[in-house]
């Protein structure tokens, strides 16, 4: 996401959706998320109904948490992402175009 500020975006998209945010570990180590949120191998073990993975590169040691999500759905720039060989929807495009218009979209279909 590349900065706390961006993060908040997540933190939207988590509330609009009625979920929580999780995190992979750079992400709590620069602090835009505690380190209780951490997920994967030396943080929680999560199975959602549906995971939105938001700029995570599908490394290992985060990957290994997430496999009981029942959704995999994953947003990254990069199309040769390893995140995309587990995700169940693949969107290849830049997250902070692509949330904004998830939030909307999930608002309008709320309301
Ligand atoms: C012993 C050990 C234990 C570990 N335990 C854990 C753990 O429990 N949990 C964990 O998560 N990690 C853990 N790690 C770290 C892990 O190896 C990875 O470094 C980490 O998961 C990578 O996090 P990331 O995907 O957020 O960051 P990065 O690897 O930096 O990837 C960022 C991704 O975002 C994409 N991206 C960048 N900007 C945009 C944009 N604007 N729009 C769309 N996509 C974008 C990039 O293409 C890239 O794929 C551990 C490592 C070790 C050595």
């Amino acid at each position: 996401m590349g900065s706390k500020e961006n993060f908040g975006l997540v933190k939207q998209l988590a509330e609009v959706c009625g979920g929580v945010v999780g995190a992979t570990r750079p992400a709590t180590e620069d602090e835009w998320i505690p380190r209780s949120h951490q997920v994967g191998q030396s943080g929680k073990i999560v199975a959602p109904k549906l995971y939105i993975a938001c700029g995570i590169s599908g490394a290992t040691q985060h990957v290994s948490g997430i496999m009981g999500s029942n959704y995999i759905v994953a947003i990254n720039k990069d199309e040769d992402a390893p995140i995309f060989e587990v995700a169940d929807v693949g969107i290849v495009g830049n997250v902070m175009d692509i949330i904004p218009i998830m939030i909307e979209e999930i608002k309008k279909i709320k309301s």
